[in-house]
């Protein structure tokens, strides 16, 4: 099998590098290295089962030889990196998915679409199931990242429709896990990082806003299963385990036996109260369900921003 992943040399990218190349796949990694790092995927460099092309995919994308599987992972990610490049956001999530399916088309290759929880919006209902359509402010901030996906899932069903594709697409819901970025402004980078280097801890508005986390390998597994099913329409994969942002701020200063305070800061424009994946589809139709618990997946996690940042020391 050859996998094309683009942004995989980003947070989930590069875990899906690794992942195909542990199941004896040949990878190609398509990446600009706008939010990713070549620290992530560099102890593939010189496997022969891997190859690195640095390249926008939201230009034409040209590749030799066969294609097994596309996958396009490619975009801007946190709210503070689609805030930083809303064009390159949108451009990704329209001309980057339209040329990541126009080279699927091309090699007959199955097609799998990075889409978001974030296309729910701020819900109305909770927790969110797939036939949930969303309630996106198409003008507001994060409008350029909603509906970059929403047209990225409308554009994949249509590749799907008119061209009689194999394409899939997972809601991915909040998930973390060691290679996220120091600074991607994330709550759990940034939370991990204050408390590790004793700094306030910035929880923004009053902190009842929930996310449910799920580990990064649980993501992983998830997407391999939705990849070889018959499934075509979006699938939520994460962890249903809820909390408020104020218990996860307060759950690592326990972790890491911090003196940080937590101190409020103001709420960025739109930011969802709740999101909560409801994963029974996944579970009929992939058998999957989360496996890695909260304190292991903290734990684990914090051990890397512990390492990186002593190695940046
Ligand atoms: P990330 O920023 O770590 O990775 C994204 C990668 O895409 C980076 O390596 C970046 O350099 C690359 N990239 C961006 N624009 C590109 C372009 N035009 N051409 C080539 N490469 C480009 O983010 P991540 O957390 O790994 O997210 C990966 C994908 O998963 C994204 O599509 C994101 O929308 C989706 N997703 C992530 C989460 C999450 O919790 N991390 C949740 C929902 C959806
Ligand atoms: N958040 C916070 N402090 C931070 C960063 C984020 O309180 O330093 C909040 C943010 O406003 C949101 C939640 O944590 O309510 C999750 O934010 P994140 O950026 O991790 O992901 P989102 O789910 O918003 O995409």
């Amino acid at each position: 099998m050859r996998t094309l992943i683009t942004g995989g040399a980003g947070f989930i990218g590069s875990h899906l590098c690794d992942y195909f190349i542990e199941k004896g796949h040949e990878v190609l990694c398509i990446d600009n290295l706008l939010t990713g790092s070549p620290d992530n995927i560099s102890h593939l460099i010189g496997n022969n089962r891997f190859r690195f092309i640095k390249h926008n995919v939201s230009d034409y994308i040209y590749v030799d030889g066969r294609i097994d599987n596309v996958l396009h992972f490619a975009s801007p990610a946190s709210p503070f990196d689609y805030l930083n490049y809303p064009i390159q956001t949108l451009k990704v999530g329209s001309l980057g998915t339209l040329n990541s399916l126009g080279l699927a088309k091309a090699k007959g290759a199955r097609f799998l679409l990075a889409s978001t929880s974030e296309t729910y919006g701020d819900p109305q209902v909770h927790p969110q199931r797939e036939d949930y359509w969303g309630h996106v402010n198409p003008v507001g901030p994060r409008g350029v990242y909603d509906e970059a996906k929403r047209f990225a899932e409308a554009m994949t069903m249509a590749y799907h429709r008119y061209h009689n594709m194999d394409t899939k697409i997972v809601r991915i819901f909040n998930t973390y896990g060691p290679k996220m970025r120091i600074k991607d402004g994330r709550a759990l980078p940034n939370f991990m990082c204050q408390a590790i280097r004793g700094e306030d801890i910035t929880v923004y508005g009053n902190g009842s806003q929930t996310r449910s986390f799920c580990f990064i390998s649980d993501l992983v597994e998830g997407i391999y299963r939705l990849l070889i099913s018959g499934e075509n329409n979006p699938v939520n994969i994460g962890n249903p385990e809820e909390i408020t942002i104020l218990q996860l701020a307060e759950m690592i200063l326990s972790l890491t036996n911090s003196k940080s305070k937590i101190v409020f800061k103001e709420l960025p424009v739109d930011d969802p109260k709740v999101r909560q994946p409801d994963i029974s589809k996944a579970m009929s139709l992939l058998h999957w369900e989360p496996r890695v618990s909260r304190d292991i997946g903290l734990q684990k996690t914090l051990k890397y921003f512990q390492d990186t940042l002593n190695k940046n020391k």
